[in-house]
């Protein structure tokens, strides 16, 4: 069984605030980066004001451990918005009339990478609506192709519908990175209820996605449910649930935990959000993804406004996405176009703006995606991450990635940049490592490129 929905509703049926002994082991604990048990999640859950603040602190202390101050930047590349499916949430759904309808053509995607190559983005994560006429197996594989060709896009990650293994093992053939699946509700009437029909409809396929993406080869994962449908404090155990499967049946953990909140989207049926989650929990949710799933990437996107992503960075999150376009072709065009999206976006800053002011905060911008390529992935990774061995490579590739990005394509960032870059040389503890990135900078700064740990 991939989670056990009696278990999880029975951890709910117990809604008392801990006391503060019992939370205080429980931050130990997580403070050990092992991770946290389902019933610790439980009681976290329950915790109020003020005693939240501990959970936010620690967490924040947690992803500085893990990761350090780096926080990655990337962007979604929409290839189609022509869905099969009817999810009642969503723009991109069937019977959504008036939305416009668009499936990218490889030489239109291979434009949008380069349009988002020449703004500095060095990792994107291809986004496909399900229909197997239009963005099928054969079409996602000739665009991964082409952009790798084409681009110096370094990664790509993909959130596609769930596949059959043989499809999936073309795609890690392909070079893509992280394979993504949410599960969007993982109660299962509530699932029922947003998935009327379409290939969607099944909940259990959708679910053992990541199995099958094990069975092809993947070893980082992504997985998310869409907070807002359901009671959040289930998704949030479910979704905890379903990272300790896939650690205890496979070694692995997942290499991303995203946190998409419900937006308004053109053509949806929910006029309203059934289960509203609040700036507060949602702040919450992000702290214990980070407590409980240490090694993951927390990755909150431009569903959220500028100020709630401020304060995510230091209660947890550890990737954020910038300058998004939720609509096939949104970056060559340059606008928005509402009615051709999946959802509406709430930060609407550019890259260069959001480089820096996450820089301007303290924390140190990361264009890096040299894990994917150097081999540190999987149980290699997370070893490397729970044993605080990750952090010092991710200043180094952060300040060397910061550094082409400062030079190629920056902005108004580029002060914000260099002093980003200095003050981060100074964090890394490894005395060889800093003498080596020092050197490396140099090398960029007189053309070199793509140089990394
Ligand atoms: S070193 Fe690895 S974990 Fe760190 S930012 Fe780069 S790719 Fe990510």
């Amino acid at each position: 069984m991939i989670i056990d929905i009696n278990r999880i509703s029975a951890l709910l049926l117990n809604n008392e605030q801990p006391s503060n002994a019992i939370v205080e082991i429980i931050l130990d604990k997580a403070l050990k980066l092992k991770g946290l048990t389902l019933e610790d999640v439980a009681m976290l859950l329950n915790v109020r004001a003020p005693l939240r603040e501990a959970i936010l602190k620690t967490a924040g202390e947690v992803k500085q451990a893990v990761f350090g101050r780096r926080i990655v930047l990337f962007a979604p590349l929409y290839l189609s918005n022509e869905c099969v499916n009817n999810c009642l949430y969503c723009g991109f759904r069937i019977e959504n009339r008036e939305a416009a309808r668009k499936t990218l053509s490889v030489e239109e995607a291979v434009r949008e990478a380069k349009t988002l190559e020449a703004k500095g983005y060095k990792r994107l994560l291809l986004v496909a609506a399900e229909n197997p006429s239009k963005s099928n197996i054969d079409y996602i594989l000739k665009v991964v192709e082409a952009i790798y060709r084409e681009t110096d896009i370094r990664i790509l990650h993909l959130n596609a519908a769930p596949m059959p293994v043989d499809d999936l093992k073309r795609l890690k053939v392909a070079g893509i990175g992280v394979l993504q699946v949410f599960q969007e509700t993982y109660h299962p009437e509530t699932y029922a209820m947003m998935h009327p029909s379409g290939r969607k409809k099944d909940y259990s396929y959708r679910l053992s996605a990541m199995d099958r993406a094990i069975d092809a080869g993947f070893d980082d994962l992504g997985i998310g449910a869409l907070l807002g449908l359901y009671d959040w404090r289930f998704e949030v155990l479910a979704t905890i649930a379903h990272a300790r499967y896939l650690k205890e049946r496979y070694g692995i953990w997942p290499h991303t935990i995203s946190v998409p909140r419900l937006r308004p989207a053109s053509g949806s049926l929910l006029k309203e959000t059934p289960y509203p989650v609040s700036d507060e929990e949602f702040k919450l949710i992000v702290a214990i993804y980070r407590l409980a799933v240490p090694t993951a990437g927390v990755v909150v996107s431009t569903r959220e406004g500028a100020d709630l992503r401020r304060e995510v960075l230091a209660v947890g999150a550890s990737q954020i996405s910038a300058g998004s376009k939720t609509e096939p072709g949104g970056y060559e065009a340059d606008g928005e176009h509402y009615e051709a999206a999946q959802f509406a976006t709430d930060d609407h800053r550019t890259l260069d703006e959001v480089i820096e002011d996450v820089a301007a905060l303290g924390y140190m911008p990361s264009l890096c995606t040299s894990c994917y390529r150097a081999g540190r992935t999987g149980s290699d990774f997370h070893d490397m991450a729970s044993s605080g061995n990750i952090k010092d490579y991710c200043s180094a590739n952060a300040a060397l990635t910061l550094k082409e990005y400062s030079i190629d394509a920056a902005g108004d960032s580029k002060e914000a940049c260099e002093e980003a870059i200095e003050r981060e040389l100074g964090e890394i503890a490894d005395e060889k490592l800093k003498a080596g990135a020092t050197e490396r900078l140099l090398r960029i700064e007189a053309g070199e490129r793509d140089i990394y740990y």
